[in-house]
């Protein structure tokens, strides 16, 4: 089958939207899904800074959500055609992480998301001249019309949701929200404070308060400090001096928790200098630099580790986030601009430049 997808030829090159070529059927265990919206998401823009670790050419994108068109089969694979889902990361499902319910941390993560695939023999998508694609980005490769996934990163939702919208929900909301409610289990007269207010700190800012944590955000974007005081937060300009200090007095001697989302080591030591004793500091962004800690900042029992994916297995918190979203209490659709998929140069722009929060494209045929 041919269809509009939204290729990637080189590291400096803008997107192409052309036609490609899907080579075969679902596989048992496999879903053709037929891509209704897919956000933008930082790990999709830095495959421009991979430094060749990125295969290319591609098809990015994975944050997708839409309709099952064709399945399978297979006896893991309870989707069926008609089934509105939201597409996750892949994992592997039987090694010891995956086992233990801890998926983003499967020993294939990488190997499935980021650089291969499951190893399927023949390339399946190519483009409209043949020549082979690379193989599908976290299981998905979403920036197109369709989609051939793997039914394990799928999850069915409720199809009175918005689907078009839901996909954000399979990687960057995931990532904050689970921080906050897998990793932290935060809950009332617990605080939080959240370095960076773009999607994934916003996401967290909307978990806490929805599960009644205390939260102070931070950012260097009075706009984006604005959303997330509409959201429940407690505003606190970076740069600020005495940002530490600050945090300590709004959260009664420290806070329990911290999640960075910026990858800024001056940053990163405010906020274990505004955590209390045993308090945890969580980081999320990928670093690319060393990351000095000052004397000090790990005292008095502070810890700090890296979180992928929120510690989220996507088929339980998904559901939890559209359940709290349409209860009122996660209202993401507020970060959410829509693009044509067409558009998907113009997005990446505004995204990079900080003037949305959380593009997501809709392939032809698709608008709201
Ligand atoms: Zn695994
Ligand atoms: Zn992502």
């Amino acid at each position: 089958m041919r269809f509009q997808a939204a290729v990637l030829r080189s590291y400096e090159d803008p997107f192409a939207v052309e036609e490609v070529a899907l080579r075969t059927e679902p596989a048992a265990g496999e879903l053709l899904v037929e891509i209704a919206g897919c956000g933008m998401c930082r790990t999709d823009l830095a495959v421009r800074r991979s430094a060749g670790s990125s295969p290319l050419p591609a098809v990015l994108g994975h944050e997708g959500s839409g309709v099952v068109v064709r399945s399978g089969g297979g006896p893991d694979n309870a989707i069926s055609v008609g089934d509105h889902v939201v597409l996750s990361f892949d994992s592997c499902g039987h090694c010891q992480n995956c086992r233990g319910a801890a998926p983003a941390y499967c020993d294939s993560f990488a190997s499935l998301n980021l650089f291969g695939g499951r190893g399927e023999g023949a390339p399946r998508l190519t483009d409209a001249d043949g020549r082979a694609l690379a193989p599908r980005w976290f299981g998905q490769s979403s920036f197109a019309e369709y989609a051939l996934v793997s039914a394990r990163n799928a999850v069915r939702v409720d199809t009175k949701l918005p689907v078009e919208m839901l996909g954000p929900l399979g990687c960057g909301f995931l990532t904050g929200a689970g921080a906050v409610l897998n990793t932290f289990s935060a809950g009332p007269g617990d605080s939080l404070v959240v370095l960076g207010a773009g999607a994934v700190g916003l996401a967290a800012v909307m978990a806490a308060t929805a599960a009644g944590a205390l939260t102070v955000a931070v950012d260097r974007h009075p706009r984006r400090l604005a959303l997330a005081e509409r959201f429940g937060a407690i505003p606190l300009l970076a740069g600020t001096a005495g940002l530490a200090e600050r945090i300590r007095r709004l959260t009664d001697g420290g806070a329990r928790y911290a999640l960075d989302t910026t990858a800024s080591a001056p940053l990163v030591n405010e906020g274990l200098r505004a955590l209390r004793p045993t308090g945890s500091l969580g980081l999320v962004a990928r670093l690319h630099d060393p990351l000095p800690l000052e004397p000090g900042t790990l005292d008095r029992g502070r810890s700090i580790r890296h979180i992928c994916e929120g510690d989220a297995v996507p088929g339980l918190l998904i559901p939890l986030l559209t359940r709290l979203w349409q209860a009122g209490r996660f209202p993401f659709d507020q970060l959410i601009r829509t693009y044509p998929l067409t558009d998907i140069n113009e997005a990446e722009r505004d995204c990079e430049a900080g003037r949305v929060v959380k593009p997501v494209l809709l392939p032809a045929g698709r608008s709201r």
